[in-house]
């Protein structure tokens, strides 16, 4: 039934209690009206006549003022005859009246009074019943309207219970239907029992859930589609590659990946990477390396179907923007291991023919230089003054030529993981003094003065004091270098807590700030320097400190300055 008929239905029942209670009740105090207004105009005034008769009935002979009183009342009370018997009693009354004529005896008198009495007893006997009657009704009346009164009462009372719960109910169901809907059970399905407009509203909401449930279907197999496509990319690129969530729970792994891992697929989808990195040494490096971004990224050596790969790994952070927002949120990582193999291949072809040339060059130029010193000697002859200056020429050229070469020979060591370091316990002022002895000629060529500053105390150092006064010399060489003429340059140490700290400042052009890290690169030189170099020496030096568990550190300003400090634990 639809809520229209039924609010029709329910306020009309209501409407037609009201009207029958209205009916009943009119008719009844019309009645009751009718019966105390019979009572009035029959019975009382017919008692009020008789009264007024015998209040004169006394005087009639002597008083013609009291006879017609009565003749006036005989004469209302003939037209108001109400009752059976009361005609007779008047006509009695009257004849009585008449009979006596003039003068009335005590015996008329007498009658006369019966027949008045006979009236009044009459109307008041009347009186009673009439008023019986009357009360009758007012029982009926109230008996009724109880009745009728107590129905409506449970009718309303039915009515006020059964008629919102008939509307609540459903409107209830809809909105629990709603909220399953919007929790993503699109199973749910309203009972289309009810009728009316809730038998539509079920009906088409039914229909919706069923739509959403397809429509999440044809997304699931959309969503299934574009992961099986993914997956396809991601198998088909020829390095491994590993994709983690927040967090570092494996998602995805391709095929390469799984085969340098060792483990099989279904071993690591859906896994913590650190649980797995706990009993696999490249995923536990990998992790670590990811956890610990700043640190030094050696390529990995893995041994894969039967041969030696090297990877570099490169981590990718994932982020997105979701709907309705403006910041980017992280979701994970994608780990690509680059294979690098060939590359490392050709590197330690490169170090290897570097090695052998710079060790090839090294006796001829020895050679040279021991022709260089004889052509000098005065026994062989005299040269004169162009011939002296060819020879320093060749000289200083030479001289370079070694540097370089002693410079790619180190390099080579230490690319191919051959430096070898032979410590003992030296004064850091035996450094100083032997980088200060061989840049002397330098340092006069420059007109620069050098100045040592060095502490009463301070502990020795446990290093390979040939590796570690190149570092130094290499050092004092680029202040003077890297100074203008007549330039100050201060060598010194000291110590800094558990530490010993071997300085070189200078006052000369200084680096830019953004150089400060990649001059410690191999090959690496500030751009537009002029002063010939290789660019090796501080990165040569990098590595010598490092392997003695040192650092090496700049502060420099550009037109004001640099000081290089290499630190090392007592
Ligand atoms: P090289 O001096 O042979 O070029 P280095 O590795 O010793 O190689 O130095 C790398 C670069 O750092 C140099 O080319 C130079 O531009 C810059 N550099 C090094 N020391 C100084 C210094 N004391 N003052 C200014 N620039 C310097």
């Amino acid at each position: 039934m639809k809520i229209k008929t039924k609010l029709t239905y329910g306020i009309g029942a209501l409407f037609a209690m009201i009207v029958l209670i209205l009916v009943v009740s009119v008719t009844y105090i019309r009645t009751v009206s009718a019966d105390t207004r019979n009572i009035l105009a029959a019975n009382y005034n017919s008692l009020s006549y008789a009264k007024q008769m015998i209040y004169v009935l006394d005087r009639l002979n002597e008083d013609t003022g009291a006879r017609n009183i009565f003749v006036e009342n005989l004469k209302k009370q003939q037209q108001n005859i109400t009752e059976t018997d009361e005609g007779e009693i008047t006509a009695r009354l009257t004849m009585h009246f008449q009979q006596a004529k003039d003068t009335l005896t005590a015996e008329n008198i007498q009658l006369l009074r019966e027949d008045l009495d006979a009236i009044m007893t009459l109307n008041m006997s009347s009186i009673y019943e009439k008023s019986k009657i009357a009360e009758v009704t007012a029982q009926h009346a109230v008996l009724w309207i109880s009745l009728i009164g107590a129905g409506c009462a449970v009718i309303a009372l039915a009515l006020l219970i059964i008629f919102p719960a008939s509307i609540t109910k459903p409107i209830k169901e809809l909105m629990d239907g709603i909220v399953e809907i919007s929790n993503r059970n699109y199973d749910k399905r309203l009972s289309i029992r009810a009728t009316g407009e809730f038998r539509n509203v079920a009906v088409s909401f039914n229909n919706m859930a069923e739509k959403l449930s397809e429509y999440r279907q044809s997304i699931l197999a959309d969503i299934l589609s574009a992961k099986k496509y993914i997956e396809a990319i991601v198998n088909s690129i020829h390095e491994p590659i590993i994709g983690l969530d927040e967090n570092r729970k494996i998602l995805f792994v391709n095929d390469e990946a799984i085969n340098i891992l060792n483990f099989k697929r279904e071993e690591v989808i859906g896994k913590s990477a650190t649980d797995l990195a706990l009993k696999n040494d490249l995923l536990r490096r990998l992790v670590r390396e990811l956890i610990q971004p700043g640190e030094k990224k050696e390529p990995l050596k893995i041994y894969a179907d039967n041969k030696e790969s090297y990877f570099q790994a490169k981590y990718i952070p994932i982020k997105v923007i979701n709907t309705g927002e403006s910041k980017e949120q992280y979701i994970g990582d994608v780990i690509l291991l680059k294979n690098i193999t060939e590359f490392k291949e050709l590197d330690t072809a490169k170090t290897t023919f570097i090695s052998t040339i710079s060790h090839e060059l090294k006796t001829p130029i020895s050679a040279i230089m021991m022709s260089l010193k004889l052509l000098e000697d005065n026994r062989v002859g005299d040269l004169n003054e162009e011939q002296h200056a060819l020879s320093r020429s060749i000289k200083e050229n030479s001289e370079r030529l070694l540097s370089i070469t002693g410079e790619l020979l180190k390099m080579t060591q230490v690319e191919t993981g051959k430096l070898q370091l032979n410590p003992k316990i030296t004064k850091p002022i035996e450094l100083i003094n032997y980088a200060v002895n061989a840049t002397r000629v330098l340092a006069e060529r420059f007109k620069c003065n050098i100045e040592v500053e060095y502490p009463e105390k301070i502990a020795k150092l446990f290093v390979d004091s040939e590796k570690i006064a190149w570092v130094i010399t290499n050092l004092l060489s680029n202040a003077i270098h890297y100074s203008p003429e007549n330039a100050r340059v201060i060598i010194g140490a000291a110590q800094v807590g558990d530490k010993v700290e071997i300085f070189v400042q200078d006052f000369g052009r200084g680096i830019d700030p953004r150089y400060h890290q990649s001059i410690f690169d191999r090959y690496f030189r500030v751009p537009g320097t002029k002063v010939q170099g290789s660019g090796l020496g501080l990165a040569i030096s990098k590595e010598f400190v490092e392997a003695h568990g040192g650092t090496i550190r700049v502060e420099s300003e550009v037109d004001k300055g640099s000081r290089f400090t290499i630190s090392f634990p007592v």
